[in-house]
């Protein structure tokens, strides 16, 4: 099938998201999203044998990989970046000690109606269970997303537990991508949070204007630039080849609605466990007009055991990083631990027994 061109949703005129019967263009993009792993590797010229460890029949998790973000991977190169973040491989199956199925302790936490309370001042707000692309690290793999999604009477309850509590300066939306959800829904939602007097601030995590740049739509760009809230739009990349000039046009877009942009990372072996590549994502970060947050030592999740970095590493690449780039694009290197209600920042290596030895 022949990708619809992204530059089509660019140049659109308003008027386009605003008929009905039309569906937008990124909609088309997700479905038409690669979920078979010999059509992905065929695209880029590669055998399933290139892969000593594919596993297209991954278990629990399928492959998902929007055309966009397959488009800049290297053609002919089995160990790209890139690649490496989507593609199902038989190390997954692997039961690695330490690693589990509920790492971060979200399952724990009080998830009533998709709301999360586990930071001072602000509610975390799961809006759907839904992403464009399935990074094989994910701490939510094992997740029971359709449990978390957003229904109108769940969004009632959550936003009246919102309102309810004047310490809430800031709502986060999360997920899956809360940028799954269409125009409508999320118009609804956004309204409803503007309704509450003491809300300063509106967070979105989302990685969909990495990886499916199509869905940054003038529409939305508009609709984010409406807000009363202060509006902070934290993106997910972890190399430099993901910001691609689509992507890079979308953060643009959204900074032109005068959007905060951040980016956090996770540190992942094989794909950006070097100085180099972690100063070069920073820089490009920058161009495309994000500034570079967090630097996240993976969270250990079953089946992600092959992408983890040592502590003594992560730390010797913070110091490097320091040592190359302006602190102001030098992201925060920490960790999530469970039941801890702030990330913790990476100071000492490891201690005995833990898997990040
Ligand atoms: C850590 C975390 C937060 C809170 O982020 P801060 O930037 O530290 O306020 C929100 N959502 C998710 C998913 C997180 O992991
Ligand atoms: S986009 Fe984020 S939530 Fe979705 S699979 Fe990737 S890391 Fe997980």
């Amino acid at each position: 099938m022949v990708p619809r061109s992204i530059a089509a949703c660019q140049t659109a005129t308003p008027d386009l998201f605003r008929t009905p019967a039309r569906e937008p263009a990124w909609k088309h993009d997700l479905a038409d999203a690669y979920r078979q792993a010999e059509e992905l590797l065929a695209s880029l010229g590669l055998s399933p044998e290139a892969i000593p460890d594919l596993d297209p029949a991954a278990p629990g998790f399928r492959m998902l990989v929007p055309r966009a973000f397959a488009a800049l991977m290297t053609p002919g190169d089995p160990g790209d970046p890139l690649l490496r973040q989507v593609l199902p491989l038989g190390a997954e199956r692997l039961p690695v000690a330490g690693f589990t199925r509920d790492p971060v302790g979200d399952a724990s936490a009080d998830l009533g109606q998709g709301l999360l309370r586990k930071y001072a001042g602000r509610a975390l707000l799961i809006v759907t269970g839904g992403c464009a692309v399935h990074c094989r690290y994910c701490f939510r793999r094992h997740f029971p997303y359709a449990a978390l999604g957003q229904t109108p009477d769940r969004t009632a309850v959550a936003v009246a537990a919102i309102a309810a509590d004047p310490e809430i300066s800031e709502v986060i939306l999360s997920g899956g991508d809360p940028l799954m959800l269409d125009d409508d829904r999320l118009g609804v939602l956004l309204e409803r949070l503007h309704e509450i007097p003491h809300l300063k601030r509106l967070r979105i995590h989302t990685r969909l204007p990495v990886v499916l740049p199509s869905r940054v739509t003038h529409a939305l760009c508009r609709g984010l630039a409406n807000s009363r809230l202060a509006t902070i739009l934290v993106v997910h990349a972890n190399h430099p080849n993901e910001l691609g000039a689509q992507a890079e046009e979308a953060l643009q877009r959204l900074r032109r609605a005068d959007l905060t942009l951040l980016n956090q990372s996770v540190l992942l072996r094989g794909v950006n466990d070097a100085a180099p590549i972690l100063g070069a994502l920073s820089e490009r970060l920058f161009e495309c007009g994000v500034l570079p947050y967090y630097l996240h030592q993976l969270d250990p999740v079953e089946g992600a055991a092959h992408f983890a970095v040592s502590d003594a590493q992560a730390l010797r690449l913070g110091e490097a990083l320091r040592e190359r780039l302006p602190g102001y694009l030098v992201p925060r290197l920490v960790r999530e631990v469970p039941g801890v209600g702030s990330k913790t920042p990476l100071t000492d290596a490891a201690p005995i027994g833990s898997p990040f030895l």
